[in-house]
Formats: structure tokens, C-alpha cells, sequence
């Protein structure tokens, strides 16, 4: 038996993180889950949101599940998820956007795969407050360093893009498309602006791209256009390659056009530990309401089977998940035509009918 870690979070994590469990459970994949907390809610306990026990089991257990965590918006503590994510090198944020019949899309065809830089960029948390003596210090440095005048009340964020990591990203979307039978990684970013740090990135993946001339196809796009692009004809997209912040909003953006963050899953993988998670956050206004979605933890639970090397298990309940999505019936209120649907389910009704459905 293989143990694993699961963090069930907060908001909704507890309730989807459990029926994510129930469904892996259900494979037949025999697994000693380890509970895990992280969060606002041990701050108390431990006098930090992520514990260095949680750390060490994750490190010792090498893979984990996790359900969302609330980062408090402007002040209060940062990020848990960000933090878990630079504490374990978890470089390669990956996350399947794949349209199943029967979701809520208007498009006919969506597979695409993001692959996000998870470590760099305005994610990494190098920030100067409004009025802060370091501040004004970086004001008067910035303002004799080069000619642009800044406000005396201005806040800054530092984006670090290096190109060790922009090259180590680049190699693994195309590792991962060369795994996966994939034709084709664009490189998004917004270099004609930013010339050093998305000018750095691209640079990369161009290199990088080279070295794969004749397997996979490579192109580029700007942020803004992939956008309107992705709206108009998803179908075009296979692999998408970026930075940290573009990664994190185009997102939610393609799992807009596959029913929503209800079915979005995703995973953080580093070298040597992996954790699996919804691309969804606490979602507090459902918390404790049996009404969240439950698939994008329980397609993140089919991504971590994958990579323990469980593919015919995880084949099975991407499957069981693939049928509850086209039978509409035991679906929460997110997957029926109308949100106020009276027949939508509760987040462990969806998952009995999953568990159901494996075969
Ligand atoms: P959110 O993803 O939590 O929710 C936005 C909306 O999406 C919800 O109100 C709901 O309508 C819908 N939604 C999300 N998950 C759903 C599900 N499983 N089933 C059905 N509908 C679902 O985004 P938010 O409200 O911006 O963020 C809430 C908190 O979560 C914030 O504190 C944020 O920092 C945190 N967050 C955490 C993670 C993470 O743990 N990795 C990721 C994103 C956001």
C-alpha cells in the first residue's frame, strides 16, 4: 500500500478533497491517505498557515492531494498554495482543459493543456508597499536608474523571469507533448511590451522549440490575443506554454469554455514531489452546502493516478466521469442547463454516481 498526502483545505476543499478520496478509493488502488492541514484554520495550532510537517510528509510521501486553500485578498497572509508551491520546486503547473459531452460549452471540440511556470514572475511574492521606507528607497534608486518618474504613494511588484527556469518549463511542455502525442506548444506572452521579462521567456521557448524542430510544432502568441483566439476557436490550441500570472488567468479562462471550474483539474510537479489540484479556489459561499462540483478534484485524483503509474485505474474513473457528465442526471447544479435546476445533486451525490459508474 502507497501513502499519499491529502490536504483537504478550506471553503469546499473538505467536501470535494473527501469525494475525490471516495472515487480513487473506488478504483481499487490501495491507498493510506495522510491528512494533512494547511491554512488560515492552523494558524492557531502551529503559528503558520503550512507547517513544516506538512512539508516533510509531502517530501517523504513524494505525491499528494490537495483541495483549495483561501488566500485572504490585498492584506493578511500570502498565499498558502504559492508558497506550497516554491517550498516543494513544484516548477510545472499542469492543467488538461478537455471538453466532455454533455458539459456546459458552446463549443464542440476543447483539449488543450496548459503548462504554467509556477515558480517566478509577479507570483513570487517580491513586493513593495505604498509609503514603506524600502519603498521609497526603490523609488529614488528606480528614479536615477532610468527616466520614468514615479508617484511618491506608489506600491511595486517585482516580476523575475530567469531563463533557467524559463528554459526548464519550455522543456517540459515539450516533454509533455512529445510524452503525450501532442502536435503543437505556443508560447504566450506579451514581449512587445515587456521585452526583458516576456522578451526572456520567449527567447527560451524559442530554443528550446528548436531542439524539437520535426517532432512538435511550435508558434507564439500575445496574452491578449490567445485570449480573443481562445474565445473565438478553442479548437485550434493544443499545448500552451507561459509564464505565472498569464498561466493562472487564461486558466480560468479555458475552463470557461469546458463547463466551467467545476471540471478543471490540475497539478504541480516538480522534480522529485507532485501535488494534485482543482485549478478552483475555497469557493466560500458554498462552503459546507454539499453543492460544489466535485469532478475538476476528482479529474485531479485521475491525473495523480497517472502519475504513480495507475493508468488503467485512472482510465476507469475518467471514464466513470466521462458517462455521469453525458447522462446529465447526477450532476451538481453547475453541469445542468440552468443553475437553478431542482434536480442538480449534492457534491457526494456526484460522486456515489461516479463511483458508480466505474466499470
Ligand atoms: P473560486 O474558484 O473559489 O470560485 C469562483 C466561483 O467559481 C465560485 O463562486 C463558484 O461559482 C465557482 N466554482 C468554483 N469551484 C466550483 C466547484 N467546485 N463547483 C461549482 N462551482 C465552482 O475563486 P475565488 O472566489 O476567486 O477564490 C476564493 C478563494 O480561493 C480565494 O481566497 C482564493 O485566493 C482561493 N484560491 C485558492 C486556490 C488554490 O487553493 N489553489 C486557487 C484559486 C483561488
Amino acid at each position: 500500500m502507497r501513502t499519499i498526502g491529502l490536504i483537504p483545505g478550506d471553503g469546499i476543499g473538505p467536501e470535494v478533497a473527501h469525494a475525490a478520496r471516495r472515487c480513487i478509493d473506488a478504483t481499487g488502488v490501495k491507498i493510506h491517505w495522510e491528512i494533512l492541514e494547511a491554512g488560515v484554520g492552523v494558524m492557531a495550532k502551529y503559528g503558520t498557515p503550512l507547517p513544516e510537517e506538512v512539508l516533510a510528509a509531502i517530501r517523504k510521501h513524494r505525491v499528494a492531494l490537495k483541495g483549495p486553500i483561501t488566500t485572504p485578498i490585498g492584506k493578511g497572509i500570502r498565499s498558502v498554495n504559492v508558497a506550497l508551491r516554491h517550498a516543494l520546486d513544484l516548477y510545472a503547473c499542469l492543467r488538461p482543459a478537455k471538453l466532455y459531452e454533455g458539459a456546459p460549452s458552446p463549443y464542440k471540440q476543447v483539449d488543450i493543456v496548459i503548462v504554467r511556470e509556477n515558480s517566478e514572475d509577479l507570483y513570487a511574492g517580491i513586493e513593495f508597499d505604498d509609503g514603506a521606507p524600502e519603498t521609497k528607497e526603490l523609488i529614488q534608486w528606480l528614479e536615477a536608474h532610468q527616466p520614468k518618474k514615479l508617484a511618491p504613494d506608489t506600491a511595486i511588484s517585482i516580476k523575475p523571469i530567469s531563463r533557467r527556469a524559463s528554459v526548464r518549463i519550455a522543456r517540459y511542455a515539450f516533454e509533455y507533448a512529445v510524452a503525450n502525442g501532442r502536435k503543437k506548444v505556443t508560447a504566450v506572452q506579451k514581449a512587445n511590451i515587456m521585452k526583458f521579462t516576456d522578451g526572456l521567456f520567449l527567447e527560451a521557448a524559442r530554443e528550446v522549440a528548436a531542439l524539437y524542430s520535426g517532432k512538435v510544432e511550435f508558434e507564439e502568441r500575445l496574452v491578449d490575443n490567445l485570449c480573443m483566439q481562445l474565445v473565438q476557436r478553442p479548437e485550434q490550441f493544443d499545448v500552451l506554454l507561459l509564464p505565472n500570472l498569464y498561466g493562472d488567468i487564461v486558466s480560468d479562462l479555458c475552463a470557461g469554455l469546458i463547463g466551467g471550474l467545476g471540471v478543471a483539474p490540475g497539478g504541480n510537479i516538480g522534480p522529485e514531489v507532485a501535488v494534485f489540484e482543482p485549478v478552483h479556489g475555497s469557493a466560500p459561499k458554498y462552503a459546507g452546502q454539499n453543492k460544489a462540483n466535485p469532478t475538476a478534484t476528482v479529474l485531479s485524483g485521475v491525473m495523480m493516478l497517472r502519475h504513480i503509474g495507475e493508468l488503467q485505474p485512472a482510465d476507469r474513473l475518467e471514464q466513470a466521469v466521462r458517462s455521469v457528465i453525458r447522462e446529465g442526471r447526477y450532476v451538481t447544479y453547475d453541469l445542468k442547463p440552468r443553475r437553478n435546476d431542482s434536480t442538480a445533486v449534492g457534491t457526494q451525490e456526484m460522486a456515489d454516481a461516479i463511483i458508480s459508474a466505474i466499470r
